[in-house]
């Protein structure tokens, strides 16, 4: 006999989005069970920033930033274009302020609004973080929430099998392994697993040009959504998208923060050239930084160090353990890092003259924070990285995942990495800062609160 347990609502996944789903679908008056794969909290939102990107909150207003829903849906669609997933971004947009606040209000989340620094592709700033800046501290006032709710999570049970009926409804899964599982009966699930960034032959299909570069994200993304959807003849969408990042620092393995190339360092390679236009964002770049062979290096000056110390604890780690080394003489640092000394000198000049407004940038940046460089300069080696992939299950506006003819899975819903992302169709160009947690936390309360109305509404007609 299969053992076997019935909820409303099974959430499978305990990162942003999938707590947020079941501390939704719990306030909406549900039972609720989240499956997690790992024994802790294990996703790629422990490991991030915990930057969501909201428009027109409160902490926007009380700073006197004046933000739009136009004018962040502008922003989206400048970036990434057209793709499988414009026809979310207004719905997403419009609740963001809503989550924020609702994270503040309801589950005790500590939430600052970055003010001095508007993060790439926003030209207001509206990120909204938590006072490290560390998803760590997002997952652990979400966790409290699931506990003091009473909501049941069990670490250590991977969903591994969707159930159907005949038809392709979806009435339950099986969590554990192939020859030791039980069976929840659901009346929605909700697939909150995240992307396939851990999943290499994914990577090598989907995102070929990443294939074999280093993965800065959790082992725990490993893409069953794919897998799961497929099987349901799932519509997959914005599939070759991802956020990478031109900048890790190495062999450090930590991350350089983009608010330096921001402030005004440029990259170059071993030859002492500049190879790209920094202002593409860190996404962006990371493109230009694997054709250098995955080699790069960030320059700038001791301003810019101090000033981004003084308000990033973790780039201070970074500094702290010798990640960025300072140099008075430009011919020493290269005799260091091996790089040609005539050719930085010469990049360095120009580029100086470029930031004084004096002459053109030949890759087209515009902005350059508090460049002009000058003595003491400062170094940190970097490559390459991908974070996490920005594409999956196809959703529509109440997060249901579609099927190839868009057609509903009924009683199935997806959010976070494991659903389409915002970030144009392929590639990591069309990535704006927050997409990650802006698709989790707002795509996941979405699901929550759609999952336990179909509920509700379901239990009055029986
Ligand atoms: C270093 C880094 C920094 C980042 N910073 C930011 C940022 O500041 N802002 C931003 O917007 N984005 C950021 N991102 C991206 C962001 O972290 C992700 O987009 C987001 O956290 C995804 O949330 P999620 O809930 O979908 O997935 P996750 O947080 O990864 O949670 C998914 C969970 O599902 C579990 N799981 C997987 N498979 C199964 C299964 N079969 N059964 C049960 N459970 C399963 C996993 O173990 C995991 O716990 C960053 C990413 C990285 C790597």
């Amino acid at each position: 006999m299969e053992e076997q347990v019935d909820v409303d609502v099974l959430v499978a996944g305990a990162g942003a989005c999938g707590l947020i789903a079941a501390i939704k679908a719990h306030e909406q008056g549900c039972s609720v069970a989240i499956v997690e794969k790992f024994d802790r909290f294990a996703g790629n939102t422990v490991l991030s920033c915990g930057s969501i990107p909201a428009a027109g909150t409160r902490m926007q207003k009380a700073a006197g930033i004046n933000d739009s829903v136009s004018q962040m849906i502008a922003d989206m669609e400048r970036v990434s274009g057209q793709h499988d997933s414009s026809h979310l971004i207004a719905t997403i947009v419009n609740e963001s302020a809503r989550l924020v606040e609702w994270l503040v209000d309801y589950c005790g989340v500590e939430i600052n609004l970055y003010t001095n620094y508007k993060h790439v592709g926003h030209s207001i700033p509206r990120l909204h973080t938590q006072p490290t800046g560390q998803g760590s501290e997002l997952i652990n006032s979400l966790a409290k929430t699931v506990q003091n709710k009473g909501i049941d999570l069990a670490f250590n049970n991977p969903l591994r099998r969707l159930r159907t009926q005949q038809d392709g409804t979806v009435i339950g899964a099986e969590i554990g392994t192939k020859d030791h599982y039980y069976v929840v009966n659901a009346k929605k699930i909700i697939i909150a697993t995240n992307g396939f960034g851990a999943n290499p032959s994914l990577v090598k299909q989907f995102c070929p040009e990443l294939s074999g570069s280093q993965y800065f994200g959790a082992q725990s993304a490993q893409g069953e959504a794919i897998e799961w959807g497929q099987f349901l003849d799932a519509k997959l969408g914005n599939v070759g998208s991802y956020q990478a990042h031109a900048s890790v620092a190495y062999p450090h393995g930590e991350l350089l923060t983009w608010s330096i190339t921001e402030k005004g360092a440029f990259f170059i390679n071993r030859n002492g050239c500049r190879f790209g236009n920094e202002n593409k964002g860190y996404s962006g770049f990371a493109k230009f930084v694997m054709e250098q062979g995955n080699e790069a290096f960030a320059i700038y000056d001791s301003n810019i160090r101090d000033y981004v110390c003084k308000y990033q604890p973790t780039y201070k780690n970074l500094v702290d353990m010798g990640g960025a080394k300072e140099y008075d003489d430009l011919e020493i640092l290269c005799k260091e890092f091996n790089i040609n000394a005539s050719n930085l000198r010469q990049t360095l000049e120009n580029y100086n003259l470029i930031a004084l407004g004096q002459k053109s940038d030949q890759f087209g940046r515009k902005d350059f924070g508090l460049s002009p460089l000058k003595k003491p300069y400062v170094i940190t080696r970097v490559n390459a990285a991908l974070f996490h992939t920005q594409g999956g299950l196809m959703v529509d506006e109440k997060a249901h995942v579609l099927k190839t003819d868009n057609s509903i899975i009924r009683n199935l819903f997806a959010g976070g990495g494991a659903a389409v992302g915002f970030s144009g169709l392929q590639g990591g160009d069309g990535y704006v800062s927050g997409n990650g947690l802006l698709s989790a936390t707002v795509l996941g309360m979405i699901a929550g609160e759609n999952a336990a109305l179909e509920c509700k509404n379901e239990s009055l007609r029986h």
